[in-house]
């Protein structure tokens, strides 16, 4: 007999397997897409939820030819040998020359850690400094107490939600809702609130977010710092949209060196997702556990593509590419979509944008009562479009009421003209679920 949380699976289940095997809400959407398309394989289908970045095609001829290069000069020391869990030492020497260059760090290579992919060493941070059994003592009774990973700024990356080993071990808090003129809204920090989770093991943010595209200020950023010392834990800043690759964020941040921030990199968004690589920049008391950590579930990252990045940051490459290709190309989409949608939404409907900040979708809230995400993706879904609904988005301890239902994100990176014909179904689909447009007074 399997374990109540085993699916069905026939197979016995620990309550870590039982925590593993649950497939977030965006998995199950996913999954969904993945059944109707396989359902109707002679339908056309647009997909404006994709969470894949765009191929740019001379960021990806760029990249493939410094995986030639690197197969030709490296191929025997990368890929048939072995190597240390920290990375590999030319691309750990690469990224603290880099950084320290570009940012006037002062890093040595014991504050990098490299990894498959930023998601695995979100994993293992998350696993590392949250859970059960930790050091923090409660102060009335001494016991010790679970902490958590703690999303100080919801709605935020799903994947996320993923990170906890045990049950509601991954919290949000609620943000404040600041209305911007006619059509815009943005989500704020609510400080307050986050000082109250004195549970939190670990602070996780995106900055630019997915699914908002919100950035993290210059005062948000220093209220997150003071929790993060006050309660001596890590502040994870998940750069995966941001400074300096892809650097898709509207207004560019340096990333902040600062002894409880853990800096978070990929190359994903940069051309690169399904080769999986990401590293970490921190002090050295946080590195040295996930160092050990990876050795014990991976042994290392890949090395080929760890010698590719090595090139592009001894080369500097990287940054006349990302310059001249990757954030002219969202900051173009951006502006491209906004106004797609701001042409084709109705007049007569509350809806509004996410502040437009940086990343690579665009966050649209319906404030209609009747309004609600689900329901606006299956009916999308009948007409073959797919959209992604923005409930999956806030996590536990943080729904916001309604609003959480009332969210869409839509993916910058499809063809043009597919977010042409999609855009044009998305409005016409809200038309058709107001009640009042059979009255005719929309549009
Ligand atoms: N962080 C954010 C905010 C993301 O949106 C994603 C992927 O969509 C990831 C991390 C995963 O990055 P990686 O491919 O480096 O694991």
């Amino acid at each position: 007999m399997g374990h109540p949380g085993s699916a069905g699976l026939g197979v016995s289940l620990s309550d870590v397997g039982v925590q593993m095997a649950q497939m977030s809400g965006l998995r199950g959407i996913m999954e969904d897409i993945g059944v109707a398309t396989t359902a109707a394989p002679g339908r056309r289908w647009l997909n404006l939820g994709v969470g894949n970045p765009a191929v740019i095609p001379e960021v990806a001829e760029w990249w493939q030819r410094l995986a030639a290069e690197s197969l030709r000069d490296s191929f025997v020391d990368t890929s048939c040998r072995y190597g240390p869990s920290r990375g590999l030492p030319r691309l750990v020497d690469a990224i603290v020359d880099y950084f320290n260059r570009r940012y006037s760090w002062n890093i040595e290579p014991d504050s990098v850690v490299i990894g498959p992919g930023s998601q695995m060493l979100c994993f293992i941070a998350a696993a590392m400094f949250t859970g059960p059994s930790g050091t923090r003592s409660d102060s009335a009774s001494g016991a010790t107490r679970d902490t958590t990973v703690l999303m100080p700024l919801t709605p935020d990356y799903t994947g996320y939600q993923g990170l906890a080993l045990t049950a509601g071990g991954v919290q949000g808090v609620e943000p404040l809702l600041h209305l911007e003129g006619d059509r815009s809204f943005r989500y704020v920090l609510d400080a307050a609130a986050a000082r109250g989770r004195t549970d939190a093991g670990m602070l996780l943010v995106s900055s630019p977010s997915n699914p908002t595209g919100h950035r993290l200020d210059a005062e948000a950023t220093g209220e997150l710092l003071e929790i993060a010392h006050a309660l001596d834990i890590p502040l994870l800043i998940d750069q995966a949209y941001g400074d300096p690759f892809p650097s898709i964020a509207i207004t560019p941040t340096d990333p902040l060196r600062d002894s409880h921030v853990i800096n978070s990199f990929s190359l994903s968004k940069a051309g690169m997702p399904g080769e999986r690589l990401g590293f970490l920049v921190a002090d050295e008391r946080f590195v040295t556990p996930i160092v050990s950590f990876l050795a014990n579930v991976t042994l290392h990252a890949p090395q080929s593509i760890q010698a590719m990045l090595a090139r592009a940051l001894e080369t500097h490459e990287i940054d006349s590419v990302v310059a001249s290709s990757i954030t002219p190309f969202y900051r173009e989409r951006r502006a491209l979509v906004e106004k797609m949608l701001v042409q084709a939404l109705p007049s007569g409907i509350a809806w509004r944008l996410h502040a437009s900040e940086g990343g690579m979708f665009v966050w649209l809230w319906v404030d209609e009562e009747w309004f609600d995400d689900v329901v606006l993706y299956e009916l999308l879904k009948s007409r073959g479009l797919f959209v992604v609904p923005g409930r999956h988005f806030f996590a536990a301890g943080s729904r916001l009421g309604r609003h959480s239902r009332q969210c869409v994100r839509i993916s910058m990176t499809p063809d043009v003209d597919d977010l042409r014909t999609g855009i044009e179904m998305i409005a016409q689909a809200v038309v058709d679920l107001d009640p009042a447009s059979v009255a005719g007074r929309h549009r």
